[in-house]
């Protein structure tokens, strides 16, 4: 379910507020980019945003139920046009195929939507064409260019949006968010807030994907000094899809340095972390996980990859 209410955004206030600043005064531009780290809120701020321009029954606080709030929320909106790399980047064709969506009138709201995520992966040649009908919009379009990186967008680009700015949020805010949506006891949300640094997105999928449970099976298998439970450890692991395991491994990391700096330093170890510490050089164990990591996206046998990774950790 998407947030329907921009209200309901999480700690985004200066974002919030010229958001609703625009609708309010009916004072809208073109283009806007959001820009901020990965996982605060961007995309659902758009969303949020979209609700409002298009609710058919209140423009203030979005139904959800009218026609036009039922097909955003299942993006079958016929006036809303999502763009996103594809093969890594955002290709001319795409942004041709958009000039001619914005040919047209509207179908059914105000508005032509072209919302575009990772904005920053546009290449030259697309970012140009854009740009050309970023000079000349017709009355009913706007962009809404979604970015972590808006350096990397031609700044010509840039100087026609208006900037909105998102922020990390405070480990505090996502761990009450944690504790209220998923229910989790305490320590355990605490812990997913304070290694997702300020993404909220980033603890979601972690928590989601159920990651710290993985860690604690990978731990115990590798501590346990049993062949046959590190191998049947590394069988299980080896049906796990990428984006699993780039969280895996992530975590993974975050155990040995935090392990290391309880270890030396005494430095307060997340509390929802496996039991048993990492015993050896950190440098050497996250050098280790990043080349198993590298070698899993060369197709070796992942299988082999893992009882590996275990026998060398532990
Ligand atoms: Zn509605």
């Amino acid at each position: 379910m998407k947030v329907k209410n921009l209200r309901e955004i999480l700690k985004q206030e200066p974002a919030v507020n010229l958001l609703k600043l625009s609708l309010q005064k009916n004072r809208l531009s073109h283009a806007y980019l959001f820009t901020g780290p990965k996982g605060v809120g961007k995309e659902t701020t758009a969303w949020a945003f979209l609700f409002h321009l298009f609710c058919e029954k209140d423009k203030e606080n979005p139904c959800g139920e009218c026609k036009a709030c039922k097909k955003i929320e299942k993006e079958i909106h016929p006036d809303i046009r999502i763009l996103y790399p594809e093969k890594k980047e955002i290709t001319i064709g795409q942004i041709r195929e958009t000039i001619y969506f914005l040919r047209y009138r509207p179908l059914e709201a105000e508005y032509k939507i072209i919302l575009i995520k990772e904005a920053d992966k546009i290449n030259l040649e697309a970012g140009n064409a854009l740009l050309k009908s970023l000079e000349e919009p017709p009355l009913y379009a706007i962009f809404i260019l979604i970015s972590e990186n808006f350096s990397k967008l031609l700044p010509t680009i840039v100087s026609r949006s208006q900037i909105v700015r998102f922020r990390s949020l405070p480990t505090e805010v996502i761990k009450e968010f944690l504790k209220k949506k998923y229910l989790f006891e305490e320590k355990v949300a605490e812990t997913l807030a304070e290694i997702s640094f300020g993404s909220i997105g980033k603890a979601v999928t972690i928590a989601e994907k159920g990651i710290l449970e993985e860690l604690n099976s990978f731990v115990k298998a590798g501590f346990s000094n049993s062949p046959l439970k590190r191998f049947k450890v590394a069988e299980r692991f080896s049906g796990f899809l990428p984006e699993v395991l780039d969280e895996f491994f992530y975590v993974l990391s975050i155990w040995v340095w935090r392990s290391y700096l309880k270890e030396k330093i005494d430095y307060p170890y997340p509390q929802a972390f496996p039991e048993e510490t990492f015993k050896g050089d950190p440098y050497l164990a996250i050098r280790t996980i990043y080349e198993v990591k590298n070698a899993l996206d060369f197709y070796v046998n992942q299988e082999l990859a893992f009882y590996h990774l275990l026998n060398t950790l532990f």
